[in-house]
């Protein structure tokens, strides 16, 4: 009788303790950035990073990764600091702008870092890939080295150009690395998806920051990413008719996000809804430096562009 009652009783708890709607942001325990969300069985995990700065901070502290899961687009579970730069030999410094894509099986864990000083680099960010058998991990060091390195690329005369990695495997199951800050860079991968297959190709879509985020629907490609806008920065986007380009600018999709100077976006469908993911500063004590991962629905209009983005304060509704 006991046992009955307390199964009734923690029916009644997770009845109660189950949201219909999200809040944003949607991630609340931690400082969460730059999402990346994908969709596997069923279930969408969500790659970030993670602010830890303190309030009166005037740059980042980003010690890991974080992978989250859901199934309803509003209750996300956290596993944890899942990867960290401590992951790769040859990193050092924060865990900057990242992507996770399955592909045969296993799950590629696209990383924006930074080099140590050594024999391979002379420093300056990087980008690695951690590889696991499980979306959560654990993630070990695909390859041992960095699969670009700041010299890899001298368009950008800095050393943190080499940053936001963005996979795409098209319908031929050519995969592409996109990236890159001040210009839009781009390589094909082996099938094997740590090998780099051909030259670099950088070019500049119109107001391009950084943050690329690569897709096709319907025959189009899209190209997302964090762009100029009329400053801080918003989210923009360019369609082609092929991944290797031309691209052509379409606008700007998201406007300023409130209390942080930068944004980031990530896009997937999922049981009939498209979703925006971004960042803003909105937890309390949040900023630039303490950002946090929201969710909102996107909008395509019947020639394939994209409806300006509503940034809403409740968030999306909960999906069965
Ligand atoms: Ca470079």
């Amino acid at each position: 009788m006991l046992i009955k009652k307390n199964i009734f009783f923690a029916l009644i708890f997770t009845l109660f303790s189950v949201s219909l709607q999200a809040q944003n942001p949607i991630i609340r325990g931690i400082f969460s950035t730059d999402p990346a969300p994908i969709v596997y069985h069923d279930t969408v995990f969500l790659y970030t990073g993670h602010d830890t700065a303190s309030v009166t901070a005037t740059n980042y502290k980003m010690p890991d990764w974080h992978v989250f899961s859901s199934t309803d687009m509003v209750n996300w579970k956290d596993y944890g600091a899942v990867l960290s730069p401590h992951t790769f030999s040859w990193a050092t410094g924060d865990a900057y702008a990242s992507q996770c894509i399955e592909r045969n099986g296993k799950f590629y864990w696209y990383v924006a870092t930074f080099h140590k000083k050594d024999s391979i680099s002379n420093g300056g960010a990087a980008i690695g890939v951690a590889v696991s058998d499980r979306p959560t991990g654990p993630f070990k060091d695909a390859i041992g080295k960095a699969l670009i390195t700041n010299e890899m690329t001298t368009d950008m005369k800095y050393g943190w150009d080499d940053i936001d990695p963005t996979v795409f495997v098209d319908d031929d199951g050519q995969a592409y690395l996109f990236w890159g800050n001040g210009s839009c860079k781009w390589i094909k991968l082996k099938e094997n998806m740590v090998e780099e297959d051909g030259p670099i190709t950088t070019f500049k879509p119109k107001h391009y920051i950084e943050g690329p985020w690569v897709y096709k629907r319907k025959d189009l490609y899209y190209l997302l990413y964090s762009g100029a806008g009329t400053k801080p920065e918003m989210i923009e986007y360019c369609t082609a008719r092929n991944i290797r380009g031309p691209w052509t600018y379409r606008g700007i999709i998201e406007g300023n996000v409130s209390n942080s100077f930068t944004t980031h976006t990530g896009v997937i469908d999922y049981k009939g809804e498209t979703y925006f993911f971004y960042h803003n500063g909105d937890l309390p004590t949040g900023g630039s430096y303490r950002r946090s991962v929201c969710v909102d629905y996107m909008h395509y209009n019947e020639d394939g562009t994209i409806q300006k983005i509503v940034q809403t304060k409740q968030g999306v509704a909960a999906v069965k």
